[in-house]
């Protein structure tokens, strides 16, 4: 039991000019070491460990990270291991296809009218965009699969799914590189920013992220540089506990953020950890605002590291709305990926093209739920089979 209690690390960083009193907080005593790679709950989860073809969040990464010099931590009590993240989407597929499968049906059903006219494949355009993926990639859908149609000369129901599976994979994208780069760059920390709007989920997903790290065998540091709003870093913070890993944060609402995630690559790489996720504010005030601060925490951490992922937050529930706002923030930082959340909670996977399309990057992860482990590595595949029931 005694392991259990919460034991609250103060370490006192003073960044040139800024002054920022940082917390380092964590569950329970870390021992001293210049590499210090304890981070409470997930330690030695193997890359790929499920046994199955999916990819993990960091695809393509040549070796797990070097542990020797890790001092043997007591023992954690108590993260629970968080599964690997490959093949989660998979794992994920029923609540997949409960939010998708509506749309699959809708333009199963008008393929299978006797007679494919005109009027019908403008329903079907019609109804594409209703979900969300743009005008321009639902024409081209219906050109190819009325073409693809015609040279078939079949309306078998199974050969016509396959047909517009087939039409849905093209337009989603096989062959984006969709891996999130989180390998260490010598004895620097890989950096990941988390951009978005308020509410669209951001801190939420750098919590499930460091746990899907966590389960891959990564060590992970949160860095709360939203420090706007009075109950960000708290929130940071719980989910921290939650997933076992730091967060460094400042003392004081208002702090400057470029200071806090500076501080938090530092603590990053005096602490030999793998990954740095730095949470950002998102107040959408005006655009040279937002410019102003996301270019200076970028600036900022550029002294001692890469970001090597800007990951924008999107909630798929907010359609054009959510497209505009991701647009924004496209213009002011270059964005790596986007991962677009609550995706459980509304029929519109169109968005998936859409946003693609918008910002000419890909989707890497989708948020499917509110629980530690409903963040999943975006599969097109798996995608597609949940709106067409594949
Ligand atoms: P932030 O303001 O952008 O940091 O957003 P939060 O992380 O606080 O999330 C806002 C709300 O969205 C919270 O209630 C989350 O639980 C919820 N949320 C986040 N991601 C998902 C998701 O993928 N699915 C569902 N259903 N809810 C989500």
């Amino acid at each position: 039991m005694e392991q259990l209690i919460i034991i609250l690390a103060v370490v006192v960083v003073v960044v040139g000019g800024g002054g920022t009193t940082l917390l380092v907080r964590t569950r329970r005593r870390v021992p001293r070491a210049p590499h210090r790679t304890e981070v409470q709950g997930g330690t030695t989860a193997a890359p790929g460990a499920t046994g199955t073809a999916a990819p993990d969040l960091a695809k393509g990464r040549s070796a797990p990270p070097d542990l020797t010099a890790t001092p043997a931590a007591p023992p954690a009590p108590a993260v629970e291991k968080p599964p690997p993240s490959a093949g989660r989407l998979v794992r994920l597929r029923g609540r997949l296809a409960r939010s998708q499968s509506a749309l699959g049906g809708v333009l199963l059903g008008l393929l299978s009218r006797d007679r494919l006219d005109e009027e019908t494949w403008d329903e079907i355009e019609e109804t594409l965009i209703t979900a969300d993926m743009g005008v321009t990639p639902a024409r081209q859908l219906v050109e190819e699969l009325r073409t693809d149609v015609k040279v078939a000369g079949t309306r078998d129901a199974e050969e016509v799914s396959s047909l517009l599976r087939a039409q849905l994979l093209a337009q989603v994208g096989v062959d984006l590189d969709r891996s999130l780069h989180t390998e260490r760059r010598g004895d620097r920390p890989a950096v990941v920013l988390v951009v978005g709007v308020n509410g669209t989920g951001k801190t939420s997903v750098c919590g499930k992220l460091a746990r899907a790290l966590i389960g891959d065998g990564h060590s992970v540091l949160l860095g709360a540089a939203d420090t706007f709003r009075a109950a960000a870093a708290d929130q940071l913070q719980t989910w921290g506990e939650r997933v076992g890993a730091e967060v460094v944060r400042s003392d004081r609402d208002g702090a400057d953020p470029a200071s806090v995630a500076f501080d938090a690559v530092n603590q990053g790489i005096e602490r030999g950890v793998d990954v740095v996720i730095v949470d950002t504010a998102g107040r959408l005030h005006t655009k040279a605002g937002l410019m102003d601060e996301l270019g200076k925490i970028k600036r900022v951490i550029s002294r001692h590291a890469t970001v090597d992922e800007v990951l924008l937050v999107l909630d798929a529930t907010t359609g054009q709305n959510g497209l505009r706002q991701a647009r924004v923030f496209a213009e002011v930082v270059d964005v790596t990926g986007i991962v677009l959340t609550k995706l459980d909670g509304t029929a519109k996977g169109g968005i998936v093209v859409a946003v693609q399309r918008e910002l000419g990057v890909p989707v890497k992860l989708v948020g499917l739920g509110e629980g530690l482990d409903d963040l999943a590595p975006f599969e097109p595949e798996a995608f597609v089979d949940a709106i067409v029931g594949g």
